[in-house]
């Protein structure tokens, strides 16, 4: 086994970026591989799941144990992309510098798997009255499609409970967003523009639209706040508008991509039907001739609440002496909670240093981290008396 340092360098070393691109997407087979060494090597069970028939995205999933109503140690094991321009030190180097390991996945989030092999070093399975278990997944940060891919699986049956190692600065996050990326897209004719007859703007019927989806944000914002988030209300942002060609043409086509970011009580289905209807209401309403529709940028991702009294949130909170908060971003939480599990997300490192140049972790953080995960492991697996007694 080696030790927690070389362990974090030889995962910063093996690049696993992700991205929409498939020019600078890479996968995250080399990591697995490298886990799937290390954890056989540590005793535990190891199955692999090839992700969207994919060989080169692959989820891990590792048992410690046997039984049922386990622990789950989840996270990603890919990384965003990264522009090597920007970073003072190597991003695959894994370079310590003062209290600071450097490295892209060092907060977001490789470190935490280094750690759970520290944390579990020389854990007899025997000592085990229910059983730990670790999720590697794939393409986090673009399509959670690793996530997903449990969906309708029983590779996780045996779990309960799920921690979710992402960089939380060791603070649990028991609810966060959720999230819609969508495409609108109007199509009308192209025509000279001395005479408004000759075409149907596709970019007038976007004003309309646009001015629609601020009145839209607007009732949501009343409908939906929710003061446990930072942003206590649904944020709507006209994140970017393509359309036409020319001063003197008339716009034939025209596209607009928004991001949603919902709050627990919101659905995801319900919303991209009244966002369609809205959007095709607002260009007939400019101009018949229009056509419009809507199209999802990527999945979507339904925002997480653990529910109240959660037995994992409240250990948490008694490990670490810190109450559960509410976060801004997005994780593979939901999916977990759909699968059964009750998920809590808390890792090392801090939130705000994740998907930046010269993202780091502290060394203060790993100790800490390794006692959270003893305790964690000591009270859901080895002496879980307390949940037995529970329906
Ligand atoms: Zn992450």
């Amino acid at each position: 086994m080696l030790d927690l340092l070389p362990s974090i360098r030889a995962l910063i070393a093996t690049p696993s970026i992700s991205s929409p691109d498939p020019a600078l997407d890479l996968g995250n087979r080399a990591v697995i591989d490298r886990l799937a060494e290390w954890l056989s090597d540590a005793g535990w069970k190891v199955a692999l799941q090839v992700v969207a028939a994919q060989p080169a995205k692959v989820n891990l999933i590792a048992t410690l144990g046997r039984g049922s109503r386990g622990l789950l140690l989840a996270g990603h094991t890919d990384t965003v992309t990264v522009d090597g321009a920007r970073w003072q030190h190597d991003p695959f180097g894994g370079q310590v510098v003062g209290d600071r390991i450097y490295g892209l996945g060092t907060a977001d989030m490789k470190a935490f798997f280094a750690l759970v092999l520290e944390a579990t070093r020389g854990l007899d399975p025997a000592r085990l009255a229910q059983p730990l278990l670790l999720l590697a997944t794939a393409d986090e940060e673009t399509s959670m499609a690793g996530a997903r891919a449990l969906l309708g699986t029983d590779y996780l049956r045996c779990a309960r409970y799920a921690v979710i190692g992402e960089p939380t600065g060791l603070r649990p996050v028991r609810l966060h967003k959720g999230v819609l990326m969508e495409r609108i897209v109007l199509e009308g004719h192209a025509g000279h523009s001395s005479d408004p007859g000759y075409g149907a703007s596709a970019l007038e019927g976007m004003h309309g639209v646009i001015g629609e989806l601020l009145a839209w944000r607007g009732e949501l914002q009343r409908r939906h706040r929710d003061e446990r988030f930072g942003v206590p209300v649904p944020t709507l942002n006209l994140g970017c508008l393509h359309g036409g060609s020319s001063p003197n043409r008339i716009c034939a086509a025209c596209e607009l991509q928004i991001d949603l970011r919902t709050t627990p009580a919101m659905d995801l289905v319900a919303l991209r039907q009244t966002l369609l209807q809205r959007v095709r209401q607002a260009t007939a309403a400019a101009d018949p001739r229009l056509r419009a529709r809507c199209e999802p940028i990527s999945a979507g991702v339904p925002a997480f609440e653990a529910p109240l009294g959660s037995a994992l949130v409240q250990a948490i909170e008694q490990l670490t002496g810190a109450s559960a908060t509410a976060a801004s971003f997005a994780t593979e939480a939901p999916f977990l909670h759909q699968l059964g599990l009750e998920p809590c997300v808390i890792g090392p490192g801090r939130t705000e240093l994740a998907h930046q140049p010269d993202e780091y972790l502290e060394l203060a953080a790993l100790q800490p981290t390794i006692e959270l995960l003893r305790g964690l492991i000591d009270r859901f697996c080895v002496q879980p008396e307390e949940q037995r007694a529970q329906p």
